[in-house]
């Protein structure tokens, strides 16, 4: 859009009167952000509405993504940049005598997801109005985010996100638009004399779902998409004898706490609500539309509306479509299972087994009567269908109940035309192994998408300096086609830009240290390597593997106190899953390491360690630029895809990293000399498993730096760990180190060593980080969406 400076200046001290009843001179610092993002909402309103009614007259097929989390961390900033207008209101606060930076740093990080999944979610809601491409996200609106993560004594303390205290200027509650969702109670059917049965309730509980509407706003075009998330809420009509503590409780937990966990299953009847409510809410809300907007037949509605199943906590979506189609608009069986079939379609972000969704059927039961009615009918005619096709075991293996539970993923991929794994090998995977029998029978079903990130947000915002070094370079192209990034090549010689890239390196580095030495306290010296492992703690991401690095580097230095090495600072940002007991014990234990070594004078500040606390997605847009080295070390197979490890490429850090996920495509994309490999190989791997010949013990016994690592935890040398380290030291002898840390630590400490001689050719290293940069093009997630657009959900962008 255009504006003036001066217009803008006007704007914005009109409404600190208006809203306040103050001045720029006066007015503290929520009101200066409440004021800024009310001006904002202002300018981005007439184009949201023009969108709206754009799509509502052209009636283009629209894309509804459903997912149970959405990171979208600060929008203001990103509000800013995408309207085309940063510049300018930077400067004309500066004007005015304040800084943009003093002002964004109030909002608070929306973080109603975990980690990966939902960071990914919001990824896709920038590109997809970034890209014009027509689509809706679908979640809850959580009273409380992801936990706020506190450190004390070295352990994680857990406090509440209470991120609505000063409300939320993006959202716009949509009353009117209020749907009802409804649980338990019973229900039979009725024929209504001419030969159709209809589903009669008793007794059901009543939930209001209020939509809360948040714009997305495309980067300088003319798309803004919404992002919808429910709030759950007492009816208003309800008789006052329902209208007790008890209930209103219940149901204000619907969209109170969002699951502090991402990657076990967590069998609580609370969550199996909160996905029927807001899948159930989600889909009324299409079919309204639908019907008042579109007023096409509803035979013809698959051409009109594509719906995504995000991982399988939105698997709902397949039987309460079939419910509305069937129920609620007399469409015959068989076509309202084809209908769902092409609506539908499938993401799966994982295969660690503890995290493939099941549902015990008495639960689904109880608290979804027609829906288990639904997927009972399903299973019985699919498996009826299929028998004399494929046989028995085929069959059976994919049946969506088994065993007493309802299995999601079987679910969604049985009631949808596409499943797609998240990177090239995680789909291969699905389809050779995890998934074999469904790919046997739905073999055209599966495809890959391979992740990616919202470049805008994780460089041009995130790392302005770096961003200014490139357009100074090969002008600003990039920004809005990021494959452009490859013109960078051409000056991977070029003594100047080299220089360039490595002053704002620094100066990256610099801020983090200053963040470093205000949150933690510990001084680090910018010119170290800056080695960053930040993501979930999780034992397959293996942080421990890290930390046993650091631990032979200490080592090293105490054996050899004269020791040559390049000052290193290892920076961890993680948070455990609140019942997670291993993944808390390991966060004790960096902190521990992190005391010991910081406080060693015979370190010398070669080494410093630093956990910074409370890692969400403002944290990693400081961190990731000043990183010289992104760990993504997960045993191979285990990560889908990983995100970080674009993130870290595209603002010029290097990968020290296992062939997993999309670190595989890294490396393919920046080439053997510019990415640090190690480790075992998927089929490596699985070679293990399939023999059941790894031994654990005997590498500890055997190999004597791992021996004298490993004894630190539990003899007293890594201090004040005396229930963790024998926890940790036990997962990695007795209980036979289940994501073969020990295995890969020696090829590990070669890579590092390999890092260190590449360090010191400060030349080489900044080429090596030139080329990462200039090759990451293919992972923004712009490329992401414009792909499951054309493959999956046949959309097309606005123009
Ligand atoms: C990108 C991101 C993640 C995902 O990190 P991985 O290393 O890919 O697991 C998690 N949390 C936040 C805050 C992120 O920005």
């Amino acid at each position: 859009m255009k504006l003036s400076k001066k217009q803008f200046k006007q704007d914005f001290e009109q409404r600190l009167i208006t809203k306040f009843a103050t001045d720029v001179t006066k007015a503290g610092p929520q009101e200066k952000f409440a004021a800024l993002a009310s001006v904002v909402k202002n300018y981005y309103s007439k184009i949201w509405q023009a969108d709206n009614e754009y799509k509502d007259e052209s009636k283009k097929k629209q894309t509804y993504y459903f997912s149970i989390e959405f990171l979208p961390g600060k929008m203001l900033k990103s509000n800013l940049l995408n309207l085309g207008i940063l510049p300018t209101v930077r400067e004309g606060l500066e004007d005015l005598g304040v800084d943009l930076d003093e002002i964004a740093i109030i909002e608070p990080d929306m973080a109603i997801g975990n980690g990966g999944l939902g960071r990914l979610a919001s990824c896709f809601m920038d590109s997809l109005a970034s890209t014009g491409l027509p689509a809706n996200g679908n979640g809850i609106r959580y009273r409380y985010g992801l936990f706020k993560q506190k450190i004390v004594d070295g352990y994680q303390v857990e406090l509440p996100d209470s991120w609505l205290d000063n409300g939320n200027p993006w959202e716009v509650r949509r009353s009117d638009k209020a749907i009802e969702v409804r649980f338990g109670g019973e229900v039979w059917l009725e024929d209504d004399g001419k030969g159709n049965l209809i589903p009669q309730y008793k007794n059901q509980e009543r939930v209001l779902a209020v939509p809360y509407d948040t714009p997305m706003v495309g980067y300088e075009n003319t798309t803004v998409n919404n992002m919808c998330l429910w709030r759950s809420e007492v009816p208003k009509d309800l008789d006052l004898q329902f209208q007790n503590l008890e209930y209103m409780r219940q149901t204000a937990m619907l969209s109170s706490e969002l699951y502090p966990d991402d990657s076990n299953y967590d069998g609580r009847l609370l969550r199996l609500k909160q996905e029927y409510f807001f899948v159930s809410a989600g889909l009324q809300r299409i079919m309204r539309h639908y019907h008042s907007t579109i007023k096409a037949p509803i035979n013809q509605i698959a051409e009109y509306i594509a719906v995504h199943i995000n991982d399988t906590h939105p698997a709902l979506c397949v039987p309460e479509f079939m419910r509305l189609l069937v129920d609620e608009y007399n469409v015959p069986w068989d076509r309202a299972w084809d209908l769902t079939v092409k609506v539908m379609s499938y993401t799966n972000h994982t295969i660690l087994s503890e995290a493939l969704e099941k549902w015990p059927e008495d639960m689904v039961k109880t608290l979804l009567p027609r829906i288990y009615q639904i997927i009972v009918e399903l299973d019985r005619r699919r498996t009826a269908e299929l028998l004399p096709k494929v046989g028995a075991t085929l069959v059976h293996n994919t049946r969506i109940i088994k065993d007493g539970q309802i299995h999601m993923a079987n679910l969604s991929i049985i009631g949808s035309h596409s499943t797609n794994g998240v990177a090239k090998l995680h789909s291969d995977l699905l389809k050779d192994v995890e998934l074999h029998d469904f790919y046997e029978i739905y073999p055209e079903r599966f495809n890959n998408k391979t992740n990616g990130i919202a470049d805008r947000r994780w460089s041009q915002i995130a790392n302005e300096r770096l961003s200014t070094v490139i357009d100074e370079t090969i002008g600003k192209t990039w920004r809005h086609n990021l494959n452009d990034l490859k013109l960078l090549e051409a000056y991977k010689n070029d003594t100047e830009t080299l220089e360039r890239l490595d002053a704002a390196k620094f100066d990256d580095k610099q801020r983090l240290a200053e963040l470093i030495k205000e949150r933690n306290g510990i001084t680090v010296n910018p010119e170290a390597i800056f080695d960053v492992q930040v993501k979930r703690l999780h034992a397959y991401k293996r942080q421990l593997l890290n930390v046993l690095h650091i631990l032979k580097l200490y080592f090293d230095i105490k054996d050899n106190p004269e020791l040559d090495m390049v000052p290193r600072v290892f920076i961890f940002g993680a948070k455990a899953a609140p019942g997670y007991h291993y993944a808390k014990s390991i966060i004790k234990a960096i902190n521990e390491i992190a005391g010991m070594i910081n406080n060693d004078p015979e370190v010398k500040d070669r080494i410093k360690v630093v956990f910074m606390e409370n890692y969400n997605v403002s944290l990693a847009e400081v961190i990731i630029p000043a990183a010289n080295v992104g760990e993504q070390i997960s045993l191979a197979s285990k990560e889908a895809s990983g995100t970080s490890n674009m993130k870290f490429m595209l603002n010029g850090a290097l990968t020290m990293g296992t062939l997993d996920g999309a670190n595989i495509e890294i490396f393919d994309a920046v080439g053997a000399g510019n990415y640090f490999k190690f480790g075992l190989t998927k089929d490596e791997v699985y070679a293990y498993y399939k023999n059941n010949n790894y031994n654990a013990r005997d590498i500890y016994e055997q190999n004597p730096v791992i021996h004298r690592i490993l004894d630190a935890f539990i003899d007293g040398t890594i201090p004040n760990i005396s229930m963790e380290g024998p926890e940790i030291f036990d997962s990695l002898t007795t209980y036979n180190d289940e994501y073969f840390v020990l295995r890969d630590f020696k090829d590990y400490v070669r890579a590092q060593k390999s890092l260190e001689t590449l360090y010191r050719d400060k030349t080489a290293w900044t080429k090596a980080t030139l080329m990462n940069i200039a090759n990451s093009g293919r992972f923004s997630s712009d490329r992401t969406v414009r792909e499951y657009a054309e493959d999956i959900w046949y959309i097309k962008p606005k123009q």
